[in-house]
């Protein structure tokens, strides 16, 4: 009977570390606060600039420097951030589901978003832009059509080269903008388009320095808000009032040097919250 004696002992170990997962993960909480008093906040992994997990582990950019001071706002220090990658095409979800408590992802206030999401901000105007290799004869929208051209799922980008930028364009849908840019390397693609600011944290890597230039067009306005699930405007407050905060003590000023200075990113001047820069369209 050694046998049963065994697997009775781990029917209850197996047991243990079940309820111990159920207790602890704080899956179940679907405000993005997990348990052990951690927040949960999503932003981009692979814009370097912006939001960029690092090979070290850690995380940095733009993003992850308002998300921090926001946290912190909000009664968090920097220890009890749970970073969570949030794919542009993911984000809307990633809110409804309580994945995250707040998106910090290059996320654009829109209206067919503010239908999903609600938004804090805006913290930072950016323009849509196009990269191309250096030496490449695209220098406007319309260039692009008939070009295979490469942006991202569930992006402003895409929809705007779709509804007027370049219809004609081949517009290849990835899942990141990392995954263009290795195919403009390639030659696989004739251009990428998104924000300027990603493009230019792209531009000024090591690896790809003097390889391309951005075009230099304002092809749109994207305001980027802070995202929170539908109707928690109690967030919403709060986080207005973190990021008021963070221009008027020099934080939000600090950040963007930090961040845009080695991309030679020329940013737009703080926002004022609540203000939306629209689109001419
Ligand atoms: N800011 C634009 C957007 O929210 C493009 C960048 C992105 O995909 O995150 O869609």
């Amino acid at each position: 009977m050694q046998l049963r004696k065994v697997t009775a002992a781990s029917a209850a170990v197996l047991a243990l570390a079940l309820s111990a997962t159920a207790c602890g993960s704080g899956d179940k909480d679907d405000s993005g606060s997990s348990g052990g008093g951690k927040i949960k906040i999503g932003i981009k992994f692979d814009q370097p600039g912006l939001g960029l997990k690092k090979p070290d582990g850690t995380y940095a950019g733009f993003d992850v420097d308002v998300a921090t001071y926001v946290a912190k706002q909000l009664g968090y220090a920097p220890d009890k951030i749970e970073w969570v990658e949030t794919k542009s095409a993911d984000r809307e979800n990633a809110l409804a589901r309580g994945d995250v408590k707040f998106i910090a992802a290059t996320y654009s206030i829109t209206d067919e978003r503010k239908a999903k999401v609600d938004f804090a901000g805006p913290y930072l105007l950016a323009h849509q832009d196009l990269l191309v290799k250096t030496g490449s004869d695209i220098a406007k929208g319309t260039d692009l059509n008939g070009k295979k051209l490469c942006s991202v799922t569930g992006s402003t980008s895409a929809q705007n080269v779709q509804k007027s930028i370049a219809p004609k364009a081949q517009l290849k849908e990835l899942s990141s903008y990392s995954e263009c840019i290795a195919g403009l390397q390639s030659g696989a693609v004739d251009a990428v388009t998104t924000d300027d600011s990603i493009l230019a944290g792209f531009a000024s890597q090591e690896q790809y320095k003097g390889k391309f230039k951005l075009a230099g067009l304002k092809l749109s306005n994207e305001n980027y808000g802070v995202g929170v699930k539908k109707g928690d405007t109690a967030t919403v407050d709060k986080i207005n009032k973190a990021l008021e905060k963070m221009v008027s003590d020099g934080s939000w000023q600090k950040a963007v040097e930090a961040n845009f200075g080695p991309a030679d990113y020329k940013n737009e001047p703080a926002p004022k919250i609540g203000v939306i820069v629209p689109n001419a369209s």
